[in-house]
């Protein structure tokens, strides 16, 4: 069956004889993988259409599985013209990390695709923090924010730790954990229990914060979820 939706493009694997895949995140939420034949040819519409982690409109025959199928057209609608060394990794990253599932809510299409479309984006750790967030989601995976994780109590709250579910008051907080700022707790607490998912600049978090953060989104991203975040390291 043909078909057409918009897209954002991931990732290109070549194969043999001119023969490659192509992974799109779909507007559905559906990542696709599409063959696509003679993109290495010279004057290829197709493979200039191909602009990386841009906004496309992809035409395909589906196979039966609607998992993918093979492509006719691409046209490119929205190039993503910040692609800076940091915002580079993070869309390598983002790309590896939606690779490894079928299907994804719509949100996280929109998200990036605001990314996309935001001409001048520079990496910063809210939008990070946010599509972390999303992942998270979709994993089912929520911290309590609005209480001690571990006993209920909303006194004394002094850390928090996603392998312990959220906040922790100071009479549960075992030895080897951090007593967190003010600061941190609030810009956490915002971060988590926010019901928008656009992405909250204003939260901005000094160095210690991101730190902290990084610690436990690594911790916790690849020791529970088994996400590889080996590419966070690269831009911290
Ligand atoms: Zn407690």
């Amino acid at each position: 069956m043909e078909t057409i939706t918009n897209a954002i493009f991931l990732e290109k694997k070549e194969l043999e004889d001119n023969t490659s895949y192509l992974f799109f995140l779909a507007e559905n939420g559906k990542i696709l993988k599409l063959i696509a034949l003679g993109l290495e040819k010279q004057g290829s519409k197709n493979a200039n259409n191909l602009s990386a982690y841009s906004l496309v409109e992809i035409e395909y025959f589906q196979n039966r599985l609607q998992t993918g199928g093979k492509l006719k057209k691409v046209h490119l609608k929205y190039k993503n013209t910040s692609l800076s060394r940091k915002n580079f990794i993070f869309w390598t990253m983002a790309s590896n990390i939606l690779l490894q599932k079928d299907q994804w809510d719509q949100i996280a299409f929109y998200f990036l695709l605001n990314l996309v479309r935001w001409n001048d984006f520079d990496f910063t750790w809210e939008v990070i923090y946010s599509f972390f967030r999303i992942i998270l989601l979709e994993n089912n995976v929520f911290f309590e924010v609005s209480k001690c994780s571990s006993c209920g109590t909303k006194k004394d709250i002094t850390s928090f730790s996603m392998k312990r579910n959220g906040l922790l008051c100071k009479k549960c907080l075992h030895n080897n954990e951090p007593f967190l700022s003010t600061s941190i707790l609030e810009k956490i607490i915002f971060l988590f229990s926010s019901s928008s998912l656009e992405v909250d600049l204003w939260l901005n978090f000094n160095q210690e914060e991101i730190n902290f953060l990084n610690e436990e989104f690594i911790n916790y991203m690849e020791d529970i979820l088994g996400i590889n975040l080996s590419l966070l390291k690269k831009i911290s």
